[in-house]
Order: C-alpha cells, then structure tokens, then sequence
C-alpha cells in the first residue's frame, strides 16, 4: 500500500454534478468489486504534463506531416527503423524529451494504492513512460512497451535508460555494434502476444469493473476488452474529456480529466 503518496491537501477541481453523481455509482459498484480492469491511454499521463496523441492538443494533430515529409506514422515504424534509423530515433527522442521530466500525478498514486485494497487490479496502458510502474502499481501490461528498455537489434543484449540525453543518435550495442532500438511498439510491429494472452487470462478470473480512462479508443485491441467486458455484464466506465468510440457504449462516462476523477472516486471509495 502507498496512501501516503497521495496528497489531499491539493485541491481538487470541482465536478460537474453529473459527474459527481457518476462518480457515486462507480464507488458503489467498488464497494462490492474484488477485481477491477483499467485501460490507459496518454490522458493519464496528461496531468503529469505529457502531450496526448489524438486528442484536442495531440502531438499527432499538431504535426500531421513532419519536417523530414513523413507522416509520424511512417516516421514511427518499423520499417522506417530498418532502413531509415536515423528518422525514427529523431522522433523517439522527441516523444522521449516530453517525459523526460515527468512524474506521476495523483491518477498514477490511486491506482496503485488500489493494490491494497482489491483482490486484483490491472493496468492495460498504451503508455510508453513507464509511469505506472513507477507510481508503483503492480500488474501493469504496457502493451506498448517502454522507452527506456533498450535492445541491440543483433545480439539481442539489452539495458536500461533513465533517458536519452547520453545517447548519440542512432544508437549502437557496446558488444557488437548492433542498431539499438527501444522496446517499444512501432507502427506496423505487431503487439506483444504475450501481454494479451495475460489479459484475457484474467478476463477468464473475472473482472467487476472495467475503466477505460484517457484513451481516444481508436484501436481494436484497445476497445475490445470494454465491448467484450460489456457483454458479460461487466459494469464498465469511460474517463476522459472527450467523445470517443465507445462513450455511448459505456454504463458510465464521465467527461472529465483523469487525476481530477480518481482522486475524487478514491477519497469517496475511502470514506464509503
Ligand atoms: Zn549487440
């Protein structure tokens, strides 16, 4: 357990009622669960001050085409990583840059304080910042990988940084020379089987509730366990300021940013 990461004399940004009336129902459907489901997108991390891809001040939006005349889905492959790596390092270090500095906020701290409190609490996040982890949550499936595991594309020897700023770019191994990469999921790269197959395992242990908070949703393996966890009668929540896919999908949306939420359902689910 980790409550005393939590500041509470920070003060919290008022709800809407609705939304204080959603955050009621979630507390009382917490106070009957023992397993719950939360899947991440770069909302989360939006209060530690990283940029969110899609959504209103997305990075992706900003820069449509980039300075080299790729698009960042192109710059961010894996093919381009092969033949160009160069490009695609460029563009790490620039989504690197923004999380250089970053902590986690109070969203992070609630989950992992909710370890102690449930017979189980997983984090699916398509975050590459490792925050999570950090914040100290336990079962955590980052089935984007992480920036800061790095491995030598020929040897396959691998390491860790706390940041890129020592690296001279692209990259290669001090054993073999080898290009490095970071063990992260590129555009074009297939998803870690391994990591889907843990979450669907659980889903065979049951869920009670399933969160899905500061993600746009516009991947399949992102909302399918939202839709799947609906129909097994698995309440199921939307965090996040804006409409997505799956918001009118949803037993409860709040519209709202996901520190501010948390906090609110966890001093709430305290005092139930
Ligand atoms: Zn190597």
């Amino acid at each position: 357990m980790t409550s005393c990461q939590i500041d509470r004399s920070a003060t919290v940004p008022a709800l809407s009622l609705d939304d204080e009336r959603a955050v009621d129902r979630i507390v009382q459907a917490m106070s009957r669960a023992r397993r719950l489901l939360f899947i991440t997108g770069a909302g989360m991390s939006a209060d530690s001050g990283l940029p969110t891809y899609r959504g209103r001040d997305g990075i992706y939006r900003a820069q449509q085409t980039t300075p080299h005349g790729f698009s960042i889905e192109q710059a961010l492959s894996g093919p381009m990583l092969r033949t160009r790596p160069e490009i695609t390092w460029h563009y790490l270090l620039e989504l690197e840059k923004t999380s250089r500095h970053a902590a986690p906020n109070r969203g992070h701290y609630v989950l992992a304080e909710m370890d102690g409190y449930f017979d189980a609490v997983w984090v699916l996040t398509q975050n590459v910042d490792g925050l999570h982890q950090r914040a100290g949550s336990r079962n955590v499936l980052d089935v984007h990988g992480s920036l800061h595991a790095l491995e030598c594309m020929r040897c396959g020897q691998q390491t860790t940084t706390p940041d890129y700023s020592k690296l001279t770019l692209p990259p290669r191994c001090s054993e073999c020379e080898g290009p490095i990469r970071p063990q992260v999921v590129l555009f074009e790269e297939e998803l870690p089987y391994d990591k889907f197959s843990r979450l669907w395992y659980e889903f065979g242990a049951g869920f009670d509730l399933i969160f899905s908070i500061g993600t746009s949703s516009m991947f399949e393996y992102i909302v399918e366990p939202v839709r799947v966890g609906r129909q097994m009668g698995i309440t199921t929540v939307e965090i996040n300021p804006e409409t997505t896919t799956i918001s009118s999908e949803v037993d409860i949306k709040i519209g709202a940013g996901a520190a501010t939420v948390l906090a609110s359902i966890w001093e709430r689910y305290l005092t139930w």
